[in-house]
């Protein structure tokens, strides 16, 4: 006699390089608004002023090199690639300064956007759930543990599109920096082993179309890549 009226789904997960098992994720956060020249693309003066989240549903997450079907509801589907943080610890208001011991690995992943759907929700001061959390929406590479590569806090960060470059930045420009996203989420909820953080994106974002091959790049990190069927 089962516990649940059905079967629980299996949870969603990301692959570990060098790993045959997988990173099982609870939920995923974003920040908004993290570099400056991107925060000047979408018509805002970067600030340090608190920073802003927002999340997507953990059965967002695609394996790198997924074909995804074209969102519905949307005619402009953005890229936003970034730099992801996988958190093996958690905790409430954890300190900037310890913040860091809860990453486990870091990943490329993409932060695909409804920005049509973004942009009219911002304007009648509305959330941004759908126009952020939909099916497919977090395609993340391959986790590659801190153990191994430590915590990236420079390096390029890049994606570009049927080869054509998009977006490109470096990482040391991030207005918030990793630990000190973390202690900030950490105020808002308890963090957990399985939280998946994206960091923001740089400047260059723009739209996917169908048959459109995206590869985003972190040196020292890894890539991520997605096709748009
Ligand atoms: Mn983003």
């Amino acid at each position: 006699m089962s516990d649940y009226i059905f079967p629980p789904p299996p949870p969603a997960s990301v692959a570990i390089d060098s790993d045959t098992r997988r990173f099982p994720v609870r939920r995923i956060f974003c920040i908004a608004l993290n570099y400056a020249a991107h925060a000047r693309e979408m018509g805002k003066e970067p600030d340090r002023e608190a920073p802003f989240f927002f999340t997507k549903p953990a059965d967002a997450v695609v394996d790198s090199g997924a074909t995804i079907p074209y969102p519905s509801l949307t005619s402009d589907l953005h890229h936003e690639i970034e730099l992801v943080a996988a958190l093996g610890a958690g905790g409430s208001d954890i300190p900037a300064d310890k913040a860091l011991a809860c990453v486990y690995a870091y990943a490329a992943g993409i932060d695909l956007t409804r920005r049509d759907m973004q942009s009219a929700a911002r304007k009648l001061g509305r959330p941004w759930d759908f126009s952020k959390g939909f099916d497919n929406s977090a395609p993340i590479g391959v986790l590659r543990p801190a153990a191994t590569i430590g915590h990236p806090d420079r390096g390029r960060i890049s994606l570009t599109v049927n080869g054509v470059l998009r977006q490109e930045g470096d990482l040391s420009d991030l207005i918030w920096k990793t630990g000190e996203i973390i202690a900030a989420l950490s105020r808002h909820v308890a963090l957990a082993p399985g939280d998946l953080v994206f960091t923001g994106t740089p400047a260059g974002v723009g739209p996917l179309v169908a048959g459109d091959a995206a590869v985003g790049e972190i040196e020292g990190v890894g890539e991520v890549r997605l096709r748009v069927g």
